[in-house]
């Protein structure tokens, strides 16, 4: 049987949620600190654990079928792997910074400048655009110490506490990308059998990210509230309306609510004579699609 093998992080700020998104579509991976390949007993998948610079290359090459990469690594490296789906952790965004005691206010005011960064390709792109002149110093590590080594006037690097900019006296002026884990497939045509396993795969993850999103709302509330109600359950369509025992008026209402549920949300729900509200988490959904179906639109066999 032909194994897909999919490129995770071995170790960093993407490969936790990498491996729990795995392990919740009912795959167990074990490790040893220092393994490189793990066999899945599941599912004829195989993993291969690697630095987050080298996923994008094997995939796009083909020695492994899927992968996780940082939208910030893919929208650098031009390399034919295909975007499935973004998959709602590792978030942060490509910024420019500039000291404190500075006053430039945006990329505008670089010209002439020199910017520091590991992402030269988004920051010519970025510069090309709004037409800065700004020259470009390619460092692989350490970009935020430039400034305080005079060797740049700004940087552009990965930004997501902020906590980095703050303890080198840098000031956060222009976003040029968010970004966020994605879930890649390489471009090559690939066998009907590990298609069927991607396929698979996909519709439990696909089961499992819905399920992060969503959330199930129990509620009471009078019969004649019942479509204020109904218009603030964030993402719920034809919620259930059950009678309540002992009671002429008063109903019960259970909703699956695609989109997050926010304190907000309840106390508006409260406000329209909601009570008795419960929020519940939901691990797993399946065949529980909404009319546009998302995550399909990208799994179109694909050829090279
Ligand atoms: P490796 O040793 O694998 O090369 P690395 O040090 O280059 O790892 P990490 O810092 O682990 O990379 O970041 C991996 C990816 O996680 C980044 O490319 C980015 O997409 C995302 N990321 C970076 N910083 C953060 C952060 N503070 N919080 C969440 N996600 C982040
Ligand atoms: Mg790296």
């Amino acid at each position: 049987m032909e194994r897909v093998r999919i490129a995770l992080q071995k170790s960093g700020r993407l490969s936790e949620d990498s491996l729990s998104l795995l392990k919740n579509c009912g795959l167990h991976i074990d490790r040893s600190k220092d393994q490189l390949f793990c066999r899945v007993k599941e599912l004829p998948i195989d993993i291969l654990m690697i630095r987050d610079d080298d996923i994008l290359g094997f995939v796009g090459s083909g020695i492994c079928d899927l992968g996780i990469v940082g939208e910030n690594v893919f929208a650098e490296k031009q390399e034919s792997a295909r975007i499935v789906e973004r998959l709602g952790f590792s978030f942060c965004r490509l910024s420019i910074a500039v000291p404190e005691s500075s006053t430039y206010q945006n990329l505008k005011d670089l010209d002439e400048k020199t910017i520091a960064t590991s992402y030269p390709a988004l920051l010519q792109k970025a510069l090309l655009k709004q037409g800065v002149k700004a020259k470009i110093l390619d460092m692989t590590g350490s970009v935020e110490v430039a400034p305080r080594l005079k060797i740049a006037d700004a940087i552009c690097d990965i930004v997501a506490s902020g906590a980095t900019l703050t303890a080198n006296n840098l000031r956060e002026i222009e976003v040029l990308l968010e970004s966020e884990a994605l879930l890649i497939r390489s471009s090559k045509k690939l066998c009907e059998e590990k298609e069927k396993t991607i396929q698979r795969l996909w519709n439990r993850m696909r089961g499992t990210l819905q399920a992060t999103d969503s959330k199930y709302i129990m509620l009471h509330a009078e019969k004649a509230r019942l479509p204020d109600i109904v218009r603030l359950l964030p993402g719920a369509e034809s919620p259930t309306v059950l009678p309540l025992q002992g009671s002429e008026d008063e109903i019960a209402v259970h909703a699956v609510c695609r989109e997050a549920v926010f304190w907000e949300t309840l106390e508006k729900l409260e406000e329209a004579g909601a009570s008795a509200i419960l929020v519940l988490p939901i691990e797993k959904m399946m065949n529980c699609e909404r009319k546009e179906r998302k995550y399909e639109r990208y799994f179109e066999p694909c050829s090279l």
